[in-house]
């Protein structure tokens, strides 16, 4: 079961407007490209449940059913909160999943597929207010241009410092004329995450022979090492004398850097309805899987976000960064159409440290 193919995701750099709704991509970083462009979650569905910050779109993959035409285009969209404080071991409440289909014929997009033409029309506002700091609904406005409009009083202010607050004046009563609300504003830049594209594409079926193993494996100890030794910075000697100490062989970790050295660059691993590759034989993190909220169908593996995410969204290793070992997302085996358009799934952080 372990040799089943499963798909695999890496990063490329991309133009933005290539990753735009319309061609329906799979992406990580700067703003969602939502696929329903009206029925959006509201903020609060999107803000962390300890610190309450607007949580951050941290990526998004595109994973049709083909089986089913009410799924002909699904996305399914992971936020995060960027606040490392919020950021538990083994604890994926700072995270928020959710899941979004469409028909082949529905009102925003054609029926075939959209020419790769940077200068094609085609506004989101004709649907939606979006955040014009972090791209997700935007319910207020700037009460003094009523031009520009945010999720939250934390992203209006942060863009009236970052500038809005000299161009707020001249914005007042002319038409504004605004390109694409789906490109990262100034604003944006230092709060929202590199963008790139992920590509996904099979595994390789053999293990890599050009690859040095050990190698590989001992780039990836190192890395959660550093992580580890990052988040550590602060707590007393007799708690750092615990991880310095020889740790007992972890055999699921052995099998896990086995195997992802086919792909020493991979962030996502995509096996609907197969096995996680668990990063440590260590299961605090999981949890029951509960069933989907709306059909009470049971839910399945869909997919997991790989360690190697955090090396290109510039997150760094200081104190209080935010942090994981695999996050394994779980979703409605249906793909149901209950409840409303962008549904909650299910997300499982599993993490190297206790
Ligand atoms: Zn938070
Ligand atoms: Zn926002
Ligand atoms: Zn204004
Ligand atoms: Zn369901």
């Amino acid at each position: 079961m372990g040799d089943k193919k499963v798909d695999i995701g890496v990063l490329e750099e991309s133009s933005s407007f290539l990753l735009h709704p319309r061609f329906f991509p799979s992406k990580v970083g700067g703003k969602p490209a939502w696929l329903d462009l009206k029925n959006l979650p509201s903020p609060s569905e999107t803000t962390c449940s300890s610190c309450e910050d607007p949580l951050i779109f941290l990526c998004q993959v595109y994973a049709p059913y083909e089986e089913s035409d009410e799924s002909f285009h699904r996305s399914i969209f992971i936020f995060i909160c960027k606040n490392g404080s919020c950021c538990q071991s083994n604890n994926a409440e700072n995270f928020v999943v959710i899941r979004n289909q469409l028909p082949r014929k529905n009102e925003y997009y054609s029926f075939e597929p959209y020419e790769e033409d940077e200068n094609e029309e085609f506004s989101m506002e004709k649907w939606s207010k979006l955040c014009e700091v972090c791209g997700t609904k935007a319910p207020s406005h700037c009460s003094k241009c009523k031009k520009i409009y945010y999720c939250s009083r934390k992203h209006q202010i942060l863009d009236w410092k970052k500038g809005h607050k000299e161009k707020c004046d001249e914005m007042k009563g002319a038409e504004i004329v605004k390109p694409c609300n789906f490109i990262v504003t100034e604003s944006g830049k230092g709060l929202l995450f590199k963008e790139w594209e992920l590509v996904v594409d099979e595994e390789d079926e053999e293990e890599a022979t050009n690859v040095d193993e050990n190698s590989e494996m001992e780039k990836l100890r190192k890395l959660m090492q550093e992580k580890k030794a990052g988040s550590l910075t602060g707590v007393s000697e007799a708690e750092l004398d615990q991880y310095t100490q020889e740790q007992p062989v972890d055999k699921v970790f052995n099998k896990f850097s086995k195997r992802i050295a086919r792909h020493p660059d991979q962030v996502l691993r995509y096996d609907r309805g197969g096995a996680p590759l668990w990063i440590t034989g260590n299961t605090n993190s999981v949890a029951h899987i509960p069933n989907c909220e709306y059909c009470n169908g049971e839910r399945q593996f869909e997919f997991q976000i790989m360690p190697q995410l955090l090396n290109f969204i510039d997150v760094g290793i200081e104190l209080n960064s935010i942090d994981w070992g695999v996050l394994v997302v779980y979703t409605c085996k249906n793909s149901c159409s209950e409840g409303p358009a962008y549904k909650r799934e299910f997300i499982i952080k599993q993490d190297l440290s206790q």
